[in-house]
């Protein structure tokens, strides 16, 4: 199946997913040996930036004996001589097993999968969605704080562009954690999202202020500003530095608060956090690679 918005994904199925990912874990470090996906090919098409989604689908698929092609910027593809998605994606599901697409533009993932028969992973597209990281975020809370359920999960930073939220705090309100939105008024969390998150029985606070809800956090998820996204760079410019977690806003935080962050940060997280035993976004980053061959394995290897 393909892994296109996290909205087509049951509790119980990501349940699965998690489990598998565990079972995944002593691979992805290089401890044990598979050969799971033996000769099989994963196309992965990266229109945009990306350092953790692409290296660890590449290092997820050749830990589990598979094989990588595609590109990590369209310029030296046919995509420069302007080769519409579709066509792109006809001539790849050709040459792969399973697509792996990162792309500017919100639903690119969905008209791939139209268009390919193989499985089509969104790796983020654009200000929509990013499923993968979503899973690998509900492991990593899973694994440190044992359950997600009535957990207080702060997301800060910029809500209305930042895709890893838009499916996070949807995943998050159906395992039932209790969300908290922090943001400035113009980068709040959009209405279509709020009312999916609603729609599962989750009230969630809205606030532009950190300090005042920092206090009561079990998980504070920290985003970027997206600065790409903005269509006026002046309007980034009124938002930026908005929010930065130091060590003097995490004096009266619970003591065994996790910091998350889908990264990259361009200073949200001063280096000195990474030194307190709250930062857990590179454990984070490594998670991706478990969750992410559980993936291929459910969508290529057969695992049941
Ligand atoms: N790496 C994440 C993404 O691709 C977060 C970010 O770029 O801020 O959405």
């Amino acid at each position: 199946m393909d892994v296109v918005s996290i909205r087509d994904f049951s509790r119980e199925q990501i349940e699965h997913v998690l489990k598998i990912a565990d079972k995944m874990v002593p691979i992805a470090k290089g401890e044990e040996r598979s050969v799971l996906l033996e000769g099989f090919v994963l196309g992965s098409l990266f229109y945009e930036p990306s350092t953790r989604t692409r290296l660890s689908f590449d290092c997820a698929m050749t830990r589990l004996g598979g094989r990588t092609l595609g590109f990590d910027e369209p310029k030296g593809s046919s995509v420069a001589k302007g080769e519409t998605l579709a066509d792109t994606i006809r001539m790849v599901d050709a040459y792969c097993d399973v697509i792996v697409l990162r792309h500017p533009q919100e639903g690119a993932a969905r008209l791939a999968a139209h268009f390919a028969g193989k499985p089509v992973i969104n790796a983020g597209d654009g200000a929509g969605q990013h499923p993968t990281q979503t899973m690998l975020d509900l492991f990593t809370i899973r694994k440190e704080k044992k359950s997600i359920e009535g957990m207080n999960v702060v997301l800060v930073g910029d809500l209305k562009y930042g895709r890893t939220v838009h499916s996070l705090a949807e995943a998050l309100a159906m395992f039932g954690a209790q969300l908290t939105f922090v943001a400035p008024p113009s980068l709040q969390i959009p209405k279509e999202h709020l009312k999916q998150v609603e729609a599962m029985g989750e009230k969630p606070k809205i606030s532009s202020s950190l300090q005042d809800v920092i206090g009561d956090a079990d998980v504070l998820y920290v985003t970027r500003i997206q600065k790409e996204r903005f269509p006026d760079p002046a309007e980034y410019q009124k938002v930026a530095g908005t929010y930065r977690i130091d060590l003097e806003m995490l004096k009266d935080v619970k003591k065994d608060m996790m910091i998350m962050h889908p990264l990259p940060r361009v200073g949200e997280i001063a280096p000195e956090v990474d030194l307190t035993p709250h930062a857990k976004y590179f454990d984070q980053a490594f998670n991706g690679v478990p969750v992410r061959m559980a993936l291929l394995g459910l969508v290529l290897g057969g695992l049941k």
